[in-house]
């Protein structure tokens, strides 16, 4: 292999028809933002061309044009690859033709691998502004690779389990975005600029019957269109409600009466209560019974679950919230659904009795949304159903949206998430 080939293999520089400039060293420049650069010199060693006006063949040399481009180096140093293109001159015609490079689109200075190179970044969760830099180009030169990005292929079918959620997006279209995952195979099925019932409606109904038929669970959260929706798409799918979404409830009810309490109390304890309000929240089993440290409120060294004991002990009304919350977290995590709807039932039985007005509407919430969290009990395949794998994409897409400063286009930002799972 010559010395040209090497550069080029190394380069991946598909360019037939250039050679290395012997009339000019390689040397440095400094580029607009003050970063100097490596720059390399190629020729043009095209003996003839076809002129595009006229199909005459050409030989006659007008001139020559030098481009300077943006490559992908090889070392930490930025790369310019700089060719001296041939000027022709149609003797047919009287035009003047510059000849074409493959390595770049025209009027371009940055190559085309550059750009490949930038897509593939976009892949990662890196921030727009660290793929600029590293590819020494614009932010808005990455802003524009991602808008040239083509609508990347996502499954035309559906799967047996669906699940949806939506997350804040942001974007001129919306505040919440709507995502649909299949969470069995762990792939997105498809982002929608918002959850109106209209929109996610009409991307349902996108597929045929036969196709919507198949779908036997779709887990999401506790959202009246959703409801409404999978009744009138999906005839044979169950609808599970989400272990988290509702949990929530409940834990949102505890955190109320926990401050209204508090709010009754003397400061200094009201001050204590809110200080350890997640010994409240956290699961009984968890608290901790060894470890001591000393407590301004009890004047005594103490462990967590004493703190705890002694918080449930300054009223009933917060010590029976506590325990039906506790009561709850023990149902949503056995491991028998038949066990779980009578433990279900007897645990809204007990809610009614205690009579907190904060858990009025968690128990309207567990009686309308009944068989759905019921249905979240079964097993499919082995495991429960759950919104995990959609609460683990939500995640990462607050990354992606953190690390971009958020996206004003949702289609952009719709495409840099899909490009990332992808
Ligand atoms: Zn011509």
């Amino acid at each position: 292999m010559s010395i040209n080939n090497n550069i080029k293999f190394l380069l991946d520089l598909e360019e037939e028809n250039i050679v290395e400039n012997n009339f000019l060293r390689n040397d440095y420049v400094v580029l607009k933002n003050g970063v100097t650069a490596k720059r390399i010199h190629f020729i043009s060693s095209t003996k003839f061309y076809v002129c595009p006006f006229c199909g005459q063949i050409i030989y006659k040399l007008h001139d020559y044009r030098t481009v300077d481009l943006k490559y992908n180096s090889c070392g930490p140093q930025p790369l310019i690859v700089s060719i001296k293109k041939k000027r022709f001159e149609c003797e047919d015609c009287n035009k003047t033709i510059t000849e074409d490079l493959k390595c770049v689109k025209k009027h371009c200075f940055i190559s085309n691998k550059v750009y490949q190179s930038i897509t593939f970044s976009l892949k990662k969760i890196d921030s727009l502004t660290d793929i600029a830099n590293n590819h020494n180009v614009s932010t808005s030169t990455v802003y524009r690779s991602l808008q040239k990005v083509d609508n990347i292929n996502l499954p035309n079918t559906l799967p047996s389990v669906l699940s949806f959620d939506e997350f804040k997006a942001n974007t001129s279209e919306g505040k919440y975005a709507f995502l649909v995952v299949d969470p069995i195979n762990k792939s997105i099925l498809e982002i929608l600029s918002d959850r109106k019932f209209s929109s996610v409606y009409k991307y349902f109904s996108r597929f045929n019957r036969k196709v919507r038929n198949r779908v036997k669970y779709i887990i999401s959260d506790l959202w009246e269109p959703y409801r409404q929706i999978i009744l009138k798409l999906f005839p044979n799918a169950t609808l599970v409600a989400d272990k988290f979404h509702y949990q929530r409830v409940v834990n949102v009810a505890l955190n109320s009466v926990r401050k209204r309490i508090s709010n009754s109390l003397d400061n200094k304890t009201a001050y204590q209560i809110k200080r350890n309000w997640r010994l409240l929240n956290k699961n009984f089993d968890d608290i901790n019974d060894k470890r001591r440290y000393f407590s301004h409120l009890l004047k005594r060294p103490v462990t967590d679950y004493e703190v705890l004991n002694y918080i449930l002990s300054l009223n009933s009304e917060l010590a029976n919230a506590h325990s039906l919350y506790q009561d709850f977290l023990y149902i949503i995590n056995l491991d028998n659904s038949e066990k779980q709807i009578q433990l279900l039932d007897k645990w809204l039985e007990l809610a009614i009795k205690y009579n907190i007005s904060e858990f009025d509407s968690v128990i309207k919430t567990i009686k309308k949304w009944y068989k759905p969290i019921c249905s979240s009990f079964i097993k499919y395949e082995g495991r429960t159903l759950s919104n995990g794998f959609i609460e683990g994409c939500n995640n990462k897409i607050k990354v992606i949206k953190r690390v971009s400063f958020g996206y004003r286009s949702f289609i952009n930002f719709r495409k840099r998430i899909l490009l990332v799972f992808y």
